[in-house]
């Protein structure tokens, strides 16, 4: 069986270290010597000022919205997880869809402006697939309104544009740790933010909003993570260049063994660092997919729609946004993950080959 994806686990001689330190300790969560030194890597990694670390990528995306204090519309890309758009709902906010660019699948900064309301207080997008957002032009349109920016990177860890870590964008950027991403904590997820206001009121509200035992700066909520998760990722960091690099290695061979097929892919080239998170193909049309992917799972391969349906086919409909749910019928995501060998590879690109010159038999 070839899943879609599967954790990456480091050697678990590795991990038990830290779990010795931790019982010694019996320290087990509320901001924890392993979280604080995961943070301070994390930084240094990343070559980011700030950055906090917290109980999940959804959270994550919860916080900012709060910090920021938005209210009313926000304006966002409806070809992302669910998480982006429910943590829009969860907040009371309500989100307006805009198109996405047909080569990256990323937000088209052209058709936001024409989405602005005096309801409007940001715009939440998403660095698809790990291909980042327009974020000089998202900027400059958020500057002349008045806007809020906040990217959800979930998919970007690692990348880079202009020298600098994607993270570095927006009012608010955030990133998940989940099981399945690149980089993970089993469950964890961080905000980067450069505004010490901002910064300052998540790193209270991550905690219930306490400031000491007896006093509270406001309301929170509770956005920690343990000593327990930050190992896994303390251990998972120095793993993360093999990681990086056998991503890299099993994308360009799926190209490669595909390069006679119709399927296209998103635009990667000209990304200054990409991080290979995902790779995802796009079909012709729907059934052709339909048909790939059920070939695949005779053969106990799973491919995923991902992401599939569009989020505007959620309750909160609103926008005319024609691109984004033609690719979400005709995106799969391959399987692909640190254990993946050469040879399931080029099993899956055979049967895709196979569906591709039997159409219309
Ligand atoms: C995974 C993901 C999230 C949610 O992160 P969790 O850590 O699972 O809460 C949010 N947005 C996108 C785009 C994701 O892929």
């Amino acid at each position: 069986m070839i899943p879609v994806t599967k954790p990456f686990l480091p050697p678990k001689a590795d991990y038990q270290r830290y779990i010795d330190e931790i019982w010694e300790r019996n320290w087990l969560t509320n901001n924890g010597p392993l979280v604080n030194e995961l943070e301070l890597q994390l930084k240094e990694y990343l070559e980011l000022n700030h950055l906090l670390y917290v109980t999940n990528g959804t959270i994550a995306l919860q916080l900012a919205i709060k910090a920021l204090d938005l209210k009313g519309e926000i304006i966002t890309t409806p070809f992302s997880y669910v998480a982006t758009t429910s943590s829009i709902v969860w907040e009371g906010c309500q989100p307006v869809y805009v198109d996405i660019l047909e080569d990256t699948l990323c937000i088209d900064p052209a058709k936001i402006e024409a989405a602005i309301t005096p309801q409007t207080s940001a715009i939440l997008a998403t660095h698809v697939y790990g291909i980042p957002c327009e974020v000089a032009a998202i900027e400059a349109i958020a500057k002349k309104h008045s806007l809020k920016v906040i990217y959800d990177g979930a998919h970007a860890f690692g990348v880079k544009v202009n020298g600098k870590s994607i993270f570095d964008y927006g009012d608010v950027s955030t990133c998940s740790f989940h099981a399945t991403k690149l980089f993970h904590t089993i469950e964890g997820g961080a905000v980067i933010c450069q505004d010490p206001e901002v910064l300052r009121k998540m790193a209270y509200y991550r905690n219930f909003g306490h400031d000491g035992y007896e006093n509270f700066d406001g309301v929170g909520i509770n956005g920690k993570n343990s000593e327990f998760h930050a190992a896994m990722g303390l251990v998972n960091l120095k793993y993360l260049n093999q990681i990086f690099e056998k991503r890299k290695e099993q994308s360009l061979r799926y190209k490669e063994l595909l390069a006679n097929s119709t399927v296209k892919f998103p635009k990667i080239e000209g990304i200054e660092e990409y991080n290979y998170s995902y790779f995802p193909i796009l079909f012709s049309d729907e059934s052709s997919l339909l048909k790939s992917m059920k070939l695949l799972q005779e053969h106990e391969i799973f491919s995923r729609r991902y992401f599939y349906p569009g989020l505007n086919s959620l309750d909160y409909t609103s926008g005319n946004t024609p691109i984004s749910d033609d690719l979400s019928a005709k995106v799969l995501c391959l399987p692909l993950y640190h254990s993946l060998t050469a040879e399931e590879q080029r099993m899956i690109a055979r049967l895709l080959l196979r569906v591709q010159n039997n159409t219309g038999k």
